[in-house]
């Protein structure tokens, strides 16, 4: 069958991808991450969230992060993906302390396609998207219809999950890929 006009080829998903930063200029960071993933291989943004400045989860002593949602459409499969995202963390001096302590760029993979994944080194829908304001707003803003596999619609995961310690940074211009 010929692709029309925004056609996916039959072995594309669209994936939702979490961006995380609160170190070394936070924003300079989820930005380059953005930029390195519209740079993958067999990939390409199809929508971009604003950027948000959140409180952090683990250890208090750390500084706010910036988060933001990007919206792929990938044929990579889903190991092959979180691979790659990897590296462009390691590539941002991404190093592994103490488990939800500061970090210069943390890239989670929330959704892929309808998928449902329990690998050893891999859970998607990512564990934390049901309760964390700053996944749920962010995703919502650019997917406001998605329906999370296993979890029901995001409008609801949104409605039980206050909007606390989260800022949407006005200004922080969508990406265009
Ligand atoms: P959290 O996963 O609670 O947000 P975190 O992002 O700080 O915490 P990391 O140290 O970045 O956790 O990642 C730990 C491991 O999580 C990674 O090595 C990776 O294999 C695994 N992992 C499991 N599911 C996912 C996913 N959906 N996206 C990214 N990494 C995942
Ligand atoms: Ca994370
Ligand atoms: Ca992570």
């Amino acid at each position: 069958m010929p692709r029309g006009n925004g056609a996916r080829a039959a072995s594309s998903v669209i994936a939702y991808i979490g961006l995380g930063s609160n170190l070394a200029d936070p924003s300079a960071q989820v930005t380059q991450g953005i930029l390195a993933i519209a740079r993958l291989p067999e990939t390409r943004i199809i929508a971009q969230s604003s950027f948000y400045r959140s409180a952090p989860m683990g250890p208090p002593d750390q500084p706010d992060y910036i988060n933001a949602v990007t919206a792929i459409e990938t044929a990579q499969t889903a190991y092959d993906l979180l691979a790659s995202l990897q590296a462009v963390e390691a590539r941002h001096g991404r190093a592994r302390g103490l488990h939800w302590g500061p970090r210069t760029l943390d890239i989670d993979i929330l959704l892929y396609g309808a998928e449902r994944i329990t690998g050893l080194d891999l859970t998607v829908p990512h564990p934390g998207l049901s309760e964390r304001a700053f996944v749920l707003y962010p995703l919502y803003e650019i997917a406001p219809d998605l329906e999370i596999p296993g979890l029901g619609p995001l409008a609801g995961l949104l409605r039980r999950c206050e909007w606390r310690g989260i800022e949407r940074l006005s200004g922080s211009a969508p990406i265009t890929p």
